[in-house]
């Protein structure tokens, strides 16, 4: 089962596919961090990437779909499946994945939409704050450190990321608002798209994301029959 999470910075997307991994066998494939062990690699694929991402560029698509697809070819992709954070961040990538995926005889299975709304995505991103020694994670509400500005573990300093200001954050829940629909709409089609509201607690999130995908012991979701789509204008 190859499944995608879809949610705008703040909406859990890292926290519940990793959770998808540990206790489902899913392989987690993060779009950041794959480009970032691809720009390791001292090929020209890899040099182009690591170039664009020290001028804080956007990759291109054809260098993303590259390491992607590279990435999913591998063996321990085939066992369980993927969960794919990240990706496709536009239509056209998602038009390229299921042709990929096509030729091998697979599809995505389910798009696991983490449904927050700005104002809730503000308050979470903009009250985060890490150690800059252990990388402790803390938030100024929902888990302030004893001591202010200061880490439970080991006393070291707590920073914050230059772009997790109200500015920004607006800036980016736009930047996915408009990128998204199109990817939702595209799944949607195909009548494997589920929503989730993620402003619920953790665990509830983490329940309604396994029904969705029929992992909780309950029957599988009713599937809508594959219609065509109709053809474009
Ligand atoms: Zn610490």
């Amino acid at each position: 089962m190859n499944l995608l999470i879809v949610g705008p910075p703040g909406a859990g997307k890292g926290t519940h596919a990793k959770v998808l991994e540990r206790e489902h066998g899913f392989v987690h494939i993060s779009t950041g961090d794959l480009l970032r062990s691809r720009a390791l690699v001292g090929d020209p694929i890899g040099q182009e990437i690591r170039k664009t991402m020290a001028a804080g560029g956007l990759v291109r698509d054809e260098l993303v779909n590259h390491a992607l697809f590279e990435r999913l070819a591998q063996a321990d992709c085939r066992k369980r499946g993927v969960v794919l954070d990240g990706y496709p961040r536009n239509e056209a990538q998602a038009i390229q994945l299921d042709s990929f995926l096509a030729r091998r005889g697979q599809a995505i299975d389910a798009v696991i939409e983490l449904k927050v709304d700005e104002q809730t995505m503000v308050e979470r991103i903009t009250g985060r704050c890490a150690c800059g020694d252990c990388k402790a994670c803390y938030h100024d509400k929902f888990k302030p450190p004893e001591t202010p500005n200061r880490c439970d573990d080991c006393g070291g300093h707590l920073v914050r990321r230059v772009d997790d200001n109200e500015a920004t954050v607006r800036q980016r829940y736009k930047a996915y608002s408009e990128q998204t629909r199109p990817v939702l709409a595209h799944y949607d089609a195909r009548g494997v798209h589920a929503a989730v509201d993620s402003s619920k607690p953790e665990a509830q999130v983490r329940a309604a994301i396994l029904a969705a995908i029929g992992l909780d012991h309950s029957p599988p979701p009713v599937r809508r029959p594959l219609t065509p789509r109709p053809p474009r204008a």
